[in-house]
């Protein structure tokens, strides 16, 4: 160890989740001075962290709730092939959280919720950049732009409100029209109606090294990676199957399993699991450049380093039920209208859950009533674009500083 990695002590903290954000949690909290261990069931990334569709969405500023919101899920619903799941026992079992989320879709909820999404996915590349020059990790990341791909002129047309709005919040993108959108992405089919490009957004090119980066880091600066299953979460530590891991700061940030260790504490987070499916095509199948996204099946598809990406489906349904791999071939093929080498054969498939919550702002805080506890969950769609920043936020807090976001945003409180 070099002194570098060890600056003066600052106490003992205990992360329970090796995910994108517990690692980045804990490296921040580590390089602050504190004592890190990690603590996760698997090993580190396995988690959603592993499969997600790796994008630096800073196009994502809008919430999943908008206006409309109840019409368009009662169709996606009513298509048996669509990426729409629910099932009916577990939206049962979580509905307060479903009915908030349609109550979301006003106008005036998602406004507001746009401006502070819109505030802190502008910082992600700032808080990312430091922690992969930290990690020895730039090679990882591409900051690429990407393409929003549209099928129909008609759709690309309706659309432009939302990227005009987008452009308000910060987000520049340009129309391309067909041909023009093929120049800088030749493997465009020729249907395609025309795309946006996103110039800020990027992508890791393998989400499960980048994890791995973190975790290797954190044990070459002292840390440890403890792999045990917990069974329960204190002010005071973290109760394991093998034994109790004592702590003068916990952080919960165990992704779509939060909800019950939060409840622990006699917190309420109205967090559910929302699965998404990924499937690898040979790397050799498409000569894709860039990140895409095909807007209207809500397909993104990513250029990574051990096989082309196709990554959608949102299926409400306990974290760890058993795939159901069918119900997404009919969204994740057929897409060779859109870009060529896109009906290739999978060599792998993967499932895995998104820690969503009603308003798709992540939950960062200390836990109301116990506040050695620091709260890092909920990341939704974006844990991967706000991991760093959330690592900077929880540090900040165990400092006794204020973080650089605005906290209200991501309150805990804020489900009262
Ligand atoms: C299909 C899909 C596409 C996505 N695309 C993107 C994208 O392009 N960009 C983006 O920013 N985000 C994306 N996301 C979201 C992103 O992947 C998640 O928000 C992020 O991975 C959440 O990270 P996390 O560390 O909170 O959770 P996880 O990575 O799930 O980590 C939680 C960890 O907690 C551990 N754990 C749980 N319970 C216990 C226990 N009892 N004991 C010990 N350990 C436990 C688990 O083993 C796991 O490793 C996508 C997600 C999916 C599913």
């Amino acid at each position: 160890m070099s002194s570098k990695d060890t600056p003066p002590g600052r106490g003992t903290v205990a992360v329970l989740g090796a995910g994108l954000v517990g690692l980045a949690c804990a490296r921040a909290l580590q390089r602050a001075g504190f004592q890190v261990t990690v603590v996760d069931r698997g090993g580190p990334g396995e988690g959603a962290s592993f499969g997600n569709a790796s994008h630096i969405a800073t196009a994502s500023v809008i919430p999943q709730a908008t206006p409309g919101i109840l019409r368009q899920t009662i169709n996606l619903l009513r298509d048996p092939t669509g990426p729409l799941v629910a099932r009916p026992g577990y939206v049962a079992k979580h509905l307060p959280w479903f009915l908030r989320f349609i109550n979301n879709g006003n106008p005036a909820t998602m406004k507001a919720g746009s401006l502070a999404m819109a505030a802190m996915i502008g910082k992600a590349w700032d808080s990312w950049l430091p922690v992969l020059d930290d990690i020895r990790a730039r090679h990882l990341v591409k900051q690429s732009g990407a393409l929003h791909v549209f099928r129909s002129r008609a759709a690309l047309d309706a659309a432009q409100g939302s990227y005009a709005f987008r452009r308000d919040l910060g987000v520049a993108s340009e129309r391309l029209d067909a041909d023009a959108a093929r120049a800088i992405e030749p493997t465009l089919s020729a249907g395609i109606g025309g795309a946006m490009h996103v110039p800020s957004m990027g992508y890791v090119t393998d989400t499960l090294s980048l994890s791995l980066a973190l975790a290797a880091r954190i044990e070459q600066a002292g840390g440890r990676i403890v792999k045990a299953t917990a069974t329960g979460l204190d002010a005071k530590g973290i109760q394991t199957q093998d034994g109790r891991i004592d702590a003068d700061l916990v952080v919960l940030a165990a992704g779509a399993w939060s909800q019950a260790f939060a409840k622990q504490l006699g917190v309420h987070i109205p967090l559910v699991s929302e699965r998404g499916y990924h499937v690898m095509l040979p790397r050799d199948s498409s000569a894709l450049r860039m990140p895409l996204l095909l807007v209207e099946r809500k397909v993104a598809v990513t250029p990574m380093e051990k096989g082309i990406r196709l990554a959608s489906m949102a299926e409400f349904d306990v974290p760890d039920a058993k795939p159901d791999h069918d119900r997404a071939v009919p969204v994740l093929t057929g897409l060779d209208g859109w870009a060529k080498g896109l009906d290739a054969e999978p060599i792998s498939r993967w499932v895995g859950p998104r820690p969503s919550v009603p308003d798709s702002r992540p939950v960062i805080g200390r836990a109301p009533g116990a506040p050695n506890v620091l709260l890092a969950c909920g990341h939704g769609h974006l844990g991967l674009t706000l991991a760093a920043l959330t690592g900077d936020a929880i540090t900040a807090l165990a400092l006794g500083q204020e973080p650089e976001i605005d906290m209200e945003a991501v309150s805990p409180l804020r489900f009262r």
